[in-house]
């Protein structure tokens, strides 16, 4: 297999994994990590953030009557179920070179995050699982990956969408004539106000230079043909 990058950060979100009713399916979870494996085994040095949105999101919370730190919080444990429950299926097809890091500090089931520790995993192989997003309230899961992609020194952030090959200019499931976009620069995020990631993920993917590739991952191995660069995405950079 001919890959496109040697090691990449990738960036799923929560809603990949939910099922009709439940916030977990089965087939979903599976197809991402069957995936997962092949690209590992292809010697692809995976870092891999992942949101919650298939259980909490931070904003619900006013809803409730709980402040949105606490909701943050809440969010933030929402993603270390979904990395535990990758790690878990990784196991469980025999991929056993897993490691979750988790910036807040839950100790039985995951190890304190250190970047260094971090880059040194990926080159012997394991698949990188980072839990609890920056660990603060008031910041994001794309946050988090453009923070891990630039520790681990990644070639780029693959940011999975569902449904949606790229960036466009409006949403295209409700805008039939929405214009695509192949290319973009971070400042085009920020003063478009393009809605593909928050404004403080694109500030600092332009800091610390990181290119960022923008997907659909709903097709059937879809992230095998990105990681081939097989597929069509949008790639944002200076
Ligand atoms: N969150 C947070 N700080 C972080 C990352 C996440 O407070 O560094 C919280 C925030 O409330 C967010 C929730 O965790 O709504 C779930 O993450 P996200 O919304 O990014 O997941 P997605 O919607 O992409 O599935």
């Amino acid at each position: 297999m001919d890959l496109k990058y040697k090691r990449v950060l990738l960036k799923l979100s929560g809603e990949a994994l939910k099922g009709e009713n439940e916030i977990y399916d089965k087939e979903k979870l599976d197809e991402i990590v069957d995936q997962l494996i092949t690209l590992a085994n292809n010697n692809l040095q995976l870092g891999i953030v992942i949101g919650g949105g298939n259980i909490w999101r931070g904003k619900l919370a006013s809803d409730l009557g709980i402040p949105q730190l606490n909701g943050d919080y809440m969010g933030m444990m929402a993603t270390l179920m979904n990395v535990l429950a990758l790690q878990a299926r990784l196991n469980e097809k025999g991929y056993n070179k897993v490691i979750v890091y988790s910036a807040l500090d839950v100790r039985t089931i995951s190890s304190a995050y250190n970047f260094i520790e971090a880059r040194q995993k990926l080159e012997e192989g394991y698949i990188v699982l980072f839990a609890t997003g920056t660990g603060y309230g008031y910041f994001t899961t794309d946050t988090t990956a453009t923070i891990r992609g630039i520790e681990i020194d990644a070639d780029a952030i693959l940011m999975a969408k569902n449904g949606v090959k790229g960036v466009y200019d409006s949403d295209p499931k409700v805008n039939p004539n929405a214009k695509f976009f192949e290319k973009l620069t971070y400042n085009d995020i920020v003063e478009k106000d393009l809605q593909v990631m928050d404004q403080t993920a694109a500030i600092l993917a332009k800091n610390g230079n990181m290119k960022i590739e923008v997907f659909d991952m709903s097709g059937k191995d879809n992230l095998v043909k990105m990681a081939e660069g097989k597929l069509p995405s949008t790639t944002i950079s200076k």
